[in-house]
């Protein structure tokens, strides 16, 4: 069997240094066609001279002639530099690529993404934004461009393993739901007014995972978790009420699905990427992912509780904006990222994160449809501009 060609769109990352450490222990199976980074570029150069890409791709121009030359420098000037959507776009879509890992964190995320999808690639999903932003218009670019989507976040890749393949929820596959678990993140059993005094440096301590920034204070914040709801409701088309989120503090369980006869299937693990990634990048086979076995005797025990609305209201936010439904999660999202980078900027106290997040739904969401990307971006942009000023009036 030849090589596995791969792109790895935010390689730099969490989720990108994790793919290549998993792509590098199977040399024989898998080979880096393609790495992009936003702005580190020491780290892309290294990953350059272990992967030997044909392509290193940057998010701005700004870069471009840097990394040329440090390239150059370390021997490596066959390695093409680009710049830009458009060459992220193309090298999430072009001929010699099999597989596309897509792990840019935000809607920056969404248009490579979605390219991957429309080229039938195997999209590797980490980037939960583009279904978030974009679900429905994103799940028919794979159908009709003929993509095999493999889930990465950790809870839909457990779905994935537990679910009947290929799912299908009319064909009496007996599933009644899915239980998401969630940490509860740092803050699980902080009071409302501990809530409202966190730093940055404690919302991005995860109790289980490592991850980046974004996604570390939307853990905290449960905001993860509710953007998680939207991805599963659709990657797995079902309606919001069949998606039950379950705190289990241990991130052992990774998620469950609940059969009409009373059996629940679970996936467990050690709380590390690498599983997901090795599944998707395998999958149907299994490879080694250089996880350690999960300790049973070690762990113990597992814990569950129900999630807390009123000190978490970032969770009934995403169920509020599947409801309103058309362009509600995309400016949820947008609204999120605007909150986020303020809180991580001490510009925005942490309990203000939901107050934002809820101002921008109300005021921007009924204005846009979901129909096209324009409507979306549109939306997208409508939504950072009402939470900047949100932001200027509550300073
Ligand atoms: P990260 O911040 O560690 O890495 C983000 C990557 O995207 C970096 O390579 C960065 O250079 C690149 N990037 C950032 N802004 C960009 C821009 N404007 N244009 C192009 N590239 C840009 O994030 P992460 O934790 O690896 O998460 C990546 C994605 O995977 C997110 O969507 C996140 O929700 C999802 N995810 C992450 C984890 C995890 O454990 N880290 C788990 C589940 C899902
Ligand atoms: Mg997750």
């Amino acid at each position: 069997m030849s090589t596995q060609a791969i792109t790895v769109l935010g390689s730099t990352g969490s989720i990108g240094v994790s793919t290549l450490d998993v792509v590098a222990r199977h040399p024989d199976k898998y080979r880096i066609v393609a790495l992009s980074a936003h702005s580190q570029l020491d780290k892309l150069v290294e990953q350059c001279r272990v992967h030997l890409p044909r392509y290193a791709v940057l998010a701005e121009p700004a870069g471009v002639a840097e990394l040329r030359d440090r390239l150059r420098l370390a021997g490596l000037a066959q390695i093409e530099v680009l710049a830009g959507m458009e060459a992220l776009e193309h090298i999430a879509s072009m001929p010699e690529v099999d597989a596309v890992m897509a792990a840019i964190v935000g809607a920056a995320g969404m248009r490579p993404t979605l390219a991957a999808a429309r080229a039938g690639k195997r999209v590797l999903l980490a980037n939960k934004e583009t279904l978030v932003m974009a679900g429905r218009l994103f799940m028919d670019a794979a159908r009709e461009g003929g993509a095999t989507l493999l889930p990465i976040d950790s809870e839909h890749n457990a779905i994935y393993q537990c679910l009947p393949q290929p799912f299908d929820d009319g064909a009496g596959q007996g599933v009644r739901r899915i239980l998401l678990t969630a940490s509860g993140g740092p803050f699980r059993q902080f009071s409302g007014e501990q809530l409202a005094a966190v730093t940055p440096e404690q919302a991005v301590k995860h109790p289980n995972w490592s991850m980046g920034r974004k996604i570390s204070v939307d853990s905290a914040s449960l905001m993860n978790k509710g953007l998680e709801v939207i991805e599963a409701r659709w990657l797995f088309d079902l309606a919001p009420e069949r998606i039950e989120v379950v705190v289990h503090p241990q991130s052992v369980i990774h998620s469950m699905v609940e059969y009409v006869d009373g059996s629940v299937l679970a996936q467990l693990g050690n709380p590390d990427m690498r599983t997901p990634i090795a599944y998707g990048l395998a999958w149907p086979a299994r490879i080694d992912a250089g996880v350690t076995p999960l300790d049973l005797f070690k762990i113990a025990r597992l814990d569950f509780e129900a999630p807390d609305p009123q000190r978490f209201p970032c969770l009934g936010l995403a169920f509020e904006a599947l409801r309103l439904a058309g362009a509600a999660p995309a400016v949820l999202n947008a609204a999120n990222e605007v909150a986020v980078a303020a809180f991580l900027d001490r510009r925005l106290a942490f309990d203000a994160i939901p107050l934002l997040n809820a101002a921008t739904m109300q005021a921007v969401a009924a204005s846009f449809d979901a129909g096209s990307l324009a409507s979306l971006t549109a939306a997208d942009q409508a939504a950072r501009q009402y939470a900047d000023g949100w932001l200027s009036r509550h300073a």
